[in-house]
């Protein structure tokens, strides 16, 4: 096995991130950028007194949301958790139901799971997506499932299987079409967690509106951000309606009466973050186009460095890069890899802990895990602001 070069590699990243050489300023993992109305849209609120959870700007945002995700409607809520629950309840997922999602995911996933009493059932993903892997979950299926009055059941556990939630990692697509066409064969509702993939495109099309309904971020590392923030994305309307009224306490609106007519969620987006989210998508394709040249940088850079590789897009894609991946070829090479550039001022961070090592999600359905454990277990995130790449998109354009 061969070892890693420190010195070509950090050579490299500074050259890259274009960090100029001999200065330590560190080089963070992902920040956000404030370059255009946000100074003018939050003032605005200020000025106004409009900043809470109703006000012009936050149905601009979920109009400009549901442009940027190419669905019909997007309900804005307080964070990409809270949509995800939503979206969960949405799909009606209900107390000792199971889930399906991959055990290489954020926790949000998983605990989004367990706010509607349901139990994650994890499956394998694969090295090519670093997403849910189609193919393993139809020979799970097949292995653990029966089909019985147009729902499907754990026959080991006896409880039903109530939605699958692929998640796009870093951006880069889950084969879709392949997993759609899985779970209508098990009647089991998709629910797209798009928490990462804003913008990103698999054959021509978005991500986060390829299931009954998905999910998204707006936190601050995320590609844009609202501080804090999420939304719901649905082509259903009657789906969305709900949504939005249960994010909303459930209260039946009416001139002075306090009437709730369910369990309902204080969830909205307040409107002084939705005012900084319309700014930000108004740059949201400089952003990708910025994101993406930096990866090309990175995928040439690292292209004959031994021992590890640069993680590119799946087929048919073209993928946001919310955050640059390298995979080692040896697990044990990776902590020390990552003392040495953080040490050097380079952002760099492990991929999550799968969540069945987590405390809480330790006794939960699981298929067997080989490929999440072997990308958990080398995978190592590096610098990727978008700002890091405006210098190329700048070099690009010229040539064009
Ligand atoms: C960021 C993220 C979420 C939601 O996160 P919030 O911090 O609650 O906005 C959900 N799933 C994944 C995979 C994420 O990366």
């Amino acid at each position: 096995m061969s070892k890693l070069d420190d010195q070509k590699i950090l050579r490299l990243l500074n050259e890259v991130t274009g960090r100029p050489r001999g200065t330590d300023d560190f080089v963070p993992l992902h920040e956000p950028r404030f370059s255009g109305n946000e100074w003018v849209y939050v003032k605005e609120c200020l000025n106004t007194g409009w900043v809470s959870s109703v006000g012009s700007y936050v149905d601009l945002f979920e109009e400009k949301v549901a442009e940027a995700f190419g669905v019909k409607k997007a309900i804005c809520m307080v964070n990409g958790t809270a949509a995800l629950h939503i979206a969960l309840l949405m799909a009606g997922v209900a107390e000792n139901d199971e889930v399906i999602v991959p055990a290489l995911t954020f926790v949000a996933s998983a605990n989004a799971i367990t706010y509607c009493r349901a139990i994650p059932h994890f499956v394998d993903s694969e090295l090519a997506t670093l997403g849910l892997d189609p193919d393993a979950l139809d020979s799970w299926l097949d292995e653990v499932a029966e089909f019985r009055e147009n729902e499907t059941f754990n026959r080991r556990t006896g409880r039903r299987i109530a939605a699958i939630v692929p998640m796009h990692t870093f951006g880069h697509p889950v084969r879709m079409s392949r997993l759609l066409e899985v779970a209508a064969k098990w009647s089991i509702p998709v629910v797209e967690d798009a928490a990462e993939s804003i913008g990103s495109r698999l054959n021509g099309n978005l991500l986060g509106g390829l299931g009954l309904v998905g999910a998204t971020s707006f936190n601050g590392n995320k590609t844009i951000t609202t501080g804090g923030g999420g939304a719901l994305l649905t082509n259903d309307i009657d789906l969305a309606n709900k949504a939005k009224h249960i994010a909303t306490t459930a209260k039946k609106p009416h001139k002075w009466r306090f009437y709730h007519d369910r369990l309902g969620f204080n969830y909205r987006l307040p409107n002084i973050n939705a005012a900084l989210g319309c700014a930000q998508l108004e740059q949201v394709s400089e952003v990708i186009a910025a994101k993406r040249h930096l990866a090309l940088a990175y995928e040439a850079a690292f292209k004959d460095i031994e021992g590890l590789r640069f993680v590119v897009e799946p087929e048919h894609s073209q993928s946001n890069y919310w955050l640059n991946a390298v995979i080692l070829d040896d697990p044990s090479a990776r902590d020390p890899f990552l003392e040495v550039t953080n040490e050097q001022g380079f952002g760099t961070r492990p991929c999550w802990m799968l969540m069945n090592e987590l405390p809480m999600y330790r006794n939960c359905p699981s298929s067997p895990l080989s490929i999440s454990q072997s990308i958990s277990s080398r995978l190592v995130n590096i610098p990727s602001s978008a700002y890091l790449g405006l210098k190329f998109v700048k070099s690009s354009a010229h040539h064009n």
